[in-house]
């Protein structure tokens, strides 16, 4: 197999950047406004370059049990809740102040666990998301820690970003983190541990270097990080772990500083449709003629070109498209219940108000959750 070079940032497409709650908040002195306002460069010389920039912000805890006054231990889930109600509204704030210097708008994002799990809510995040990139904002996501109790949280933003990297399609994702890489062992315990520069496949024998996680101020380890990089690698995204506390951290990996990229095979927007493909479908759209050549030409399934309206799903199920002749051409997530399909089969989008009664997307399955 022939090695995979390290991704460079100043060609990412699509850039999910993790900022761990470390690097942001001081314990005593609260947020390092300065570290984050030289970030804020970063983010600009990437938006000038015509990067998507998503970032997955930790800090709320952190930041809310500075301004509380709440010990620096592990908090009971009800404080660390508190802490996150007031550590985010300030964090949010702050993100906002230091990009909006540089004409960068920024928008808050909030999701638990079900947001991913849930193909309906998945879709909607999904959507949010991309309709955020196309309108040029920065996206400010963290985990909605006030609602998420420990059985449907995430519990760290490793994993997390991981999930919103795929979930946006992106093809680069960096976790600035306290630790400058991956390591053969911990660097802590063992002198003769090694960084990797670039692990090209997670193999039985890198995870079992990865360890448990460290406990601290931060919730992600070593584990998490791999665990992020193997749903980040399967869905597309190359992803580094680097180091963040020094200045302008994203200028210093482009100029070669410590770290490791796990890099993918694969591409983001051939992953997804695997993914897809690889769902039962839970009922069938017939289509028409004119509808089989806008497929074929890569457009996405209006309600106009549906014949017939197969089997009974929700919305976000996956269900199987099917040409005049009953032939199969290929699957999608569909935007609509099928009562709702049924209804608006036939027409016109502009009409899917007058008859619903309320609006709703103009496709019924739009061409980024369809393989044909
Ligand atoms: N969502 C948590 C916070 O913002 C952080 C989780 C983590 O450290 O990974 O405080």
């Amino acid at each position: 197999m022939a090695t995979l070079t390290a991704p460079d940032i100043r060609t990412a497409k699509r850039l999910v950047i993790k900022i761990g709650s470390a690097l942001l908040v001081d314990r005593i002195h609260g947020l390092r406004l300065n570290w984050l306002q030289a970030l804020a460069l970063d983010v600009a010389e990437a938006k000038a370059r015509g990067t998507d920039v998503v970032i997955v912000s930790s800090g709320s805890i952190a930041l809310g049990r500075t301004v509380l006054g709440l010990p620096h231990a592990e908090l009971p889930l009800e404080q660390s809740q508190a802490a996150a109600a007031v550590g985010q509204i300030r964090l949010a704030r702050a993100y906002e102040e230091v990009l909006a210097p540089h004409g960068i708008t920024t928008g808050q994002v909030l999701v638990t666990l079900e947001d991913t799990e849930d193909r309906r809510r998945y879709l909607n995040c999904r959507a949010t998301l991309e309709t955020l990139l196309s309108l040029g904002v920065v996206p400010i996501v963290n985990e909605n820690d006030t609602v998420a109790t420990d059985e449907i949280r995430f519990g760290d933003n490793d994993r997390l970003a991981a999930q919103i990297a795929v979930t946006v399609g992106a093809d680069q994702l960096i976790l600035l983190s306290d630790v400058d890489g991956f390591y053969s062992a911990n660097p802590k315990e063992d002198a003769s541990a090694t960084r990797f520069d670039v692990v090209e496949r997670i193999t039985p024998a890198i995870e079992a270097m990865a360890g448990d996680p460290i406990s601290g101020l931060s919730k992600g380890g070593m584990k998490t990080k791999l665990l992020a990089a193997k749903t980040a690698v399967a869905g597309g995204c190359a992803m580094a772990v680097m180091e963040g506390s020094a200045m302008r951290p994203l200028q210093a990996l482009a100029q070669g500083a410590a770290r490791t990229w796990f890099v993918s095979q694969a591409d983001p927007q051939l992953a997804r449709k695997r993914w897809i493909n690889a769902m039962k479908p839970r009922g069938e759209l017939r289509v028409d003629a004119g509808a089989v050549l806008a497929l074929q030409a890569g457009k996405s399934l209006l309600p106009a070109g549906v014949s017939a309206v197969v089997g009974s799903f929700g919305r976000g199920d996956p269900v199987a498209i099917v040409g005049p002749a009953g032939e199969a051409l290929g699957k999608g997530l569909v935007r609509y219940t099928a009562i709702e399909a049924r209804a608006i089969a036939g027409h016109r989008s502009g009409e899917i108000e007058a008859i619903l009664g309320y609006g709703g997307r103009a496709a019924l399955i739009h061409r980024d959750d369809m393989v044909i």
